[in-house]
This record gives C-alpha cells, structure tokens and sequence, in this order.
C-alpha cells in the first residue's frame, strides 16, 4: 500500500518514492521511458487543460481511461444517456429498456457497476425477466 494518494500535481516530486502513489486526472500519457531489463524508468503527461507536460520518474503506471459504449448504432432504437449508456428500467423489469422486451446488462447498462461480478450477475438475472415478459405475453395471447 502507498503512504501517499495525493492529486495536486503541484505536489507531485519529479521522482516518485517506493511507496509513493500519485493520481493525476485530466492528463495524458506522451511518452514513457525505460528498458526491457529494468523496467518503466519515467513517464511524460501533457496537462489537458493547459497544453504543459511534465516528466516524472516512477516504476509503475496504472491507468483509468474511463469507458465509451459502443452504442451509436441503436440509439434511434432504445433511449440512452447523454454518455450513451443504456437506459433500462423505466417500466416493470429493472433491466429491460426503453422498447419493450429488448434488454440491456453489464457495462453497456447506465448506471451499472462497471464490474465482471455485476455484469455477469445481471446476465443471470435478466433471464428471469425475460421468462417473466414471455409469460406474461402468452397470458395476455391466450386471452
Ligand atoms: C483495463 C480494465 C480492467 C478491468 N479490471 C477489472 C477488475 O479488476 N475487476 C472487475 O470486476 N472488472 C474489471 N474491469 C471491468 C470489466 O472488464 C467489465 O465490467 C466487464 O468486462 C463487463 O462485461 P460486459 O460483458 O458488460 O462487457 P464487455 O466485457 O466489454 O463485453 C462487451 C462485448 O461486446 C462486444 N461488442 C461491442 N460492440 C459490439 C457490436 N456492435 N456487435 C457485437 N459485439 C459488440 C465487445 O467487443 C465485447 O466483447 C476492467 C475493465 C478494463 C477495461
């Protein structure tokens, strides 16, 4: 664990400590330096919002590039959130979308987890949805 989780990249000392862990949020990666035997050495961000980039030596890089839904394709077809997600549970089924009997799980989902436990768990569970809908289809058939 780091002794330090620190944000303000005023803060931030050009060479990182062992147990030093820096987040830095609206940058973007430009360079990194290092060698196959020793590893990453340094890395270079460009600050997003000012065009400046500064250099920092360190060993590990963990990045969080957020997610884009790949769902341009449907949007005339199901609502969606103004990022693109899905919308589901308007009506009587938490996961079933804006047209009736499609449905949406996992991280495509507006506001769902982000997570495999999640998105695997919502696929368990729309399966009783869907039975619950071709049920509730064929009583309203038969009638
Ligand atoms: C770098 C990274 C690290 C992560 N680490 C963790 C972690 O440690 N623990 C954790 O729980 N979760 C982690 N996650 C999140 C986890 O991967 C997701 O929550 C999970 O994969 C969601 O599953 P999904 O089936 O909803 O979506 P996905 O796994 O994204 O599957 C969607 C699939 O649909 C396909 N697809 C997209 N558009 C179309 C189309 N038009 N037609 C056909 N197919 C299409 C895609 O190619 C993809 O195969 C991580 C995610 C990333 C990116």
């Amino acid at each position: 664990m780091s002794d330090e989780l620190d944000d303000d990249e005023a803060h931030a000392p050009d060479r990182l400590g062992p147990r030093q862990v820096f987040a830095l949020v609206g940058r973007e990666v430009v360079a990194l330096e290092g060698d196959p035997a020793t590893g990453l050495e340094s890395a270079e961000f460009r600050n997003l919002a000012d065009g400046t980039s500064r250099r920092l030596a360190l060993h590990h890089l963990f990045l969080f590039i957020g997610a884009d839904p790949n769902t341009d394709w449907l949007k005339d077809c199901v609502d969606t959130d103004d990022k693109g997600f899905i919308v589901t549970g308007g009506g009587a089924r938490s996961l079933e979308t804006s047209l009736p009997g499609v449905f949406a799980i996992g991280d495509v989902r507006a506001g769902s987890t982000k997570r495999v436990a999640a998105a695997v768990g919502e696929g368990a569970a729309v399966v009783a949805q869907i039975h619950a809908l071709l049920a509730e289809r064929s009583t309203t058939e038969t009638v």
